[in-house]
């Protein structure tokens, strides 16, 4: 690759975006596309081949001999179906390429290998692809191999939704027409939609790949299932933001381009906490998008890291005793015609809009703190929530000291008189101060913080999708803007209804946010006072989905049917238990076939040692030697005993058949366990020789990388 290159030519050179279309599609097809996109209508089937002849011409041009629908099914990571363009030959032979508007718009997959939870009869495997149009078509370029990829949502034959997209379009759907609502009660005519805009920031790591191939607990888990920090750890805090290694930066430089090259705005770049961690922030975008684009991020990040004969882990918790990794979700709600919703505004009126606007989203963090939570859950996310590192498991919301000191206001007198510029600024009947987004200030440790003009929910895991977070976080919020726009469409007095009804819910809600420590021990005991829910693990937060708050939630605004709902909660459950169950397995594999082998050849070492030295000198002090030889073989009986235990525990769970109760026999009883055998053999790696230790030593996995 040159030096120099042209990031305005090469952005998105490898999607079928606006500036394509506008040249090549038809321009009534063009003009009839883009209303459907902006708007939200339905995809006019007439228009639909058109726009595949087009975009198979600009594929083929392009180098592609193959096309994909590709989709987020409920596994969290994308899938394809591979199809080459070629028709069958004619009676002389001869292959034509095709792509036809049905091929485009909708493809029949056969979908019995991803889970359902039960909504596909095992009789019905048909799934079916549909093309999300707000989403532009890319190219996927792997070596020679050229591939267009179509964004699709993923449904069964019956309409049910099968993957992470189709939700999140619905819940895009609801809370656009009620944000809608309450923008015309303060008198806009001409915003013509509100859409969520998300931007994830991505943690990860990057080890050697050389070194990640010796370790099979990484390669059939993502994470650690053995290992210690060595004397060096995060402590001395000279990772963060420290000079990028140069091989990192090289690599760094290729996954910017690759993800430019995709459209895929990737903005910033900088090592994080922990040694051989790293984040990439790309710009904000719609929320699909955003999910969609998080995904070819992911994907980039992988495979780049390959190229540069460096493994990138995605895993929520790669090593014990350095922070793990998350996605921070950026969320706010942008009109079509630039007004953000989460903006506290200049005026006095927008003041008050965004008043009405921070208060129902404190009500609906509050009232569905079960559902965000659960939207976070992933199995590898329990050793970060919670731990004291990430946002703990509890919701709560952090506002900063302006906000926080008039939303007391508020509560205490219904009237906000001053705020930090010292100005009284009358609206109608209420006073209320002049907000600015400069001066919020910042805390790391709340899951949910306002950030000046948006939120960031800080749970998610770094592996998991953002679409679920996004379909809840658009849900919740689309409910209290109805329940607002219902009260305040009909008042009598509009302006008086509506600072009861910020008082309303500022006081009902208030104890949602918290601007302290969320990592310490006293928070804990606070949000128990208050009624906050804890829910430390996957487990526990899964039933959030199936309760009657939830179908009501989900049913109102056609997010979710009953049946939707139960099955998701079925395939979570499910996955909690196989994800466990491949840990568990490994470690047994592990700990049988390498760990205790390497301690008999120690053992036997030390035995040898003490034959020799006595043999030529009978008076010779071996007590060292014992010493060692009698503290690793009990260690020794402790790992085999343990690993007994562990394969024990998974049989019997294996075999329970209701998914819940399986699951919690994972977490219970395995993962237990799985902790319980670590424990002797984390200790006798520092006692084993390092030659004899069969793979390599966290220190020379995350510290070497980062020294290069
Ligand atoms: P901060 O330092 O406040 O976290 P950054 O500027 O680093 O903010 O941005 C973090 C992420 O938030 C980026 O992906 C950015 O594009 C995104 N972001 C910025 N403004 C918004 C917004 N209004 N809505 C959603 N995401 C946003
Ligand atoms: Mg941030």
């Amino acid at each position: 690759m040159s030096e120099r290159v042209n990031v305005t030519e090469l952005f998105g050179m490898n999607v079928f975006n606006d500036k394509v279309m506008r040249e090549r599609l038809p321009r009534e097809v063009y003009r009839r596309l883009k209303k459907t996109v902006n708007e939200g209508y339905e995809l006019d089937p007439t228009i639909a081949d058109s726009v595949a002849q087009a975009m198979k011409e600009w594929a083929i041009e392009n180098g592609a001999t193959h096309y994909t629908h590709w989709f987020q099914p409920l596994t969290g990571i994308t899938a394809e179906k591979h199809d080459s363009f070629i028709s069958a030959p004619d009676s002389e032979g001869k292959v034509m390429m095709e792509f036809s508007g049905k091929e485009l718009v909708r493809s029949e997959t056969d979908a019995s290998s991803f889970p359902s939870g039960g909504l596909r009869a095992t009789f019905e495997a048909r799934g079916y692809t549909v093309w999300d149009c707000t989403s532009p078509a890319f190219l996927r370029r792997e070596g020679e191999a050229v591939t267009l990829c179509i964004p699709t949502a993923f449904c069964s034959y019956t309409g049910e939704a099968l993957d992470q997209k189709t939700p999140l379009l619905r819940s895009m759907q609801a809370v656009n027409e009620q944000a809608l609502r309450v923008l015309r009660l303060f008198g806009n005519t001409s915003s013509k939609n509100v859409k969520p805009s998300v931007g994830a920031e991505q943690e990860y790591f990057l080890i050697d790949r050389e070194k990640y191939l010796k370790r099979k607990d990484l390669i059939y888990t993502g994470r650690t299932l053995f290992g210690v920090m060595p004397a060096k750890g995060q402590e001395l805090d000279d990772h963060y933001f420290g000079v990028i290694r140069k091989r990192i930066a090289a690599f760094m430089r290729d996954v910017d381009l690759e993800l430019w090259k995709l459209g895929v705005s990737a903005k910033t770049e900088h090592n994080e906490a922990a040694p051989a961690q790293h984040e990439l922030a790309p710009i904000y975008d719609e929320a699909n998008l955003a999910a969609d684009h998080n995904q070819l991020v992911m994907e980039t990040l992988k495979k780049a890291a390959g190229r540069h004969g460096l493994e990138c882990l995605l895993h929520e918790k790669p090593f014990e005793g350095v922070n793990g990794s998350g996605k921070h979700n950026n969320w706010s709600l942008t009109t079509d015609d630039g007004i953000n919703l989460l903006n506290p505004g200049v005026t006095p009126h927008e003041n008050v809009q965004f008043l009405l606007v921070l208060s129902c989203i404190l009500a609906a963090v509050d009232i569905h703190a079960d559902l965000l939570r659960l939207s976070a859950a992933d199995v590898g996310n329990d050793h970060r929530l919670g731990a004291d590192e990430a946002p703990p498991a509890i919701i709560s919301v952090f506002l900063g000291t302006q906000l926080e000191d008039v939303v007391e206001q508020l509560i205490g007198t219904g009237y906000a008189t001053n705020s930090k510029r010292g100005k009284n600024l009358k609206t109608g009947v209420t006073t209320l101060p002049d907000l600015d987004a400069d001066v919020t200030d910042r805390n790391r440790t709340s899951p949910f913080a306002f950030t000046g003009n948006k939120f960031e929910f800080r749970m998610v895991g770094s592996s998991d999708s953002i679409a679920s977070t996004n379909t809840i976080l658009n849900t919740i919020v689309a409910e209290q803007f109805k329940a607002a726009a219902d009260r305040l469409e009909n008042a009598a007095d509009f302006q008086l209804e509506l600072h009861d009804l910020i008082k309303e819910l500022l006081s009902k809600h208030e104890r949602i946010i918290f601007n302290g420590n969320g990592y310490s021990e006293e928070w804990v005991a606070e949000a128990a006072r208050r009624g906050l829910p804890n829910l430390p693990s996957m487990v526990d937060a899964i039933p959030a989905l199936t309760t009657e708050k939830a179908i009501r939630l989900f049913s109102e605004f056609d997010i979710y049917t009953e049946s939707e709902l139960r099955s998701r909660s079925a395939v979570e459950f499910e996955q909690y238990a196989k994800v466990i169950n491949i840990e568990a397995r490994a470690m047994i594999n592990i700990a049988g076939k390498q760990i205790i082998p390497a301690v008999i050849r120690y053992n036997t070492r030390l035995a040898d040692s003490v034959n020799k030295v006595r043999a030529a000198c009978a008076e010779a002090d071996v007590s060292v030697q014992l010493g060692l030889l009698t503290r690793s073989s009990r260690l020794l009986r402790e790992l085999q005993d343990r690993r007994e235990q562990l394969l024990f525990d998974v049989e019997r769970s294996l075999r329970i058949r209701d998914a819940e109760e399986r699951a919690h026999a994972y977490h219970d009883l395995v993962a237990a366990d799985m902790e319980a055998l670590r424990a002797p053999a984390d200790q006798l790696e520092g006692i084993v020789d390092k030659d004899l230790w069969p793979f390599p030593s966290y220190g020379d996995l995350i510290f070497e990388v980062s020294e290069q």
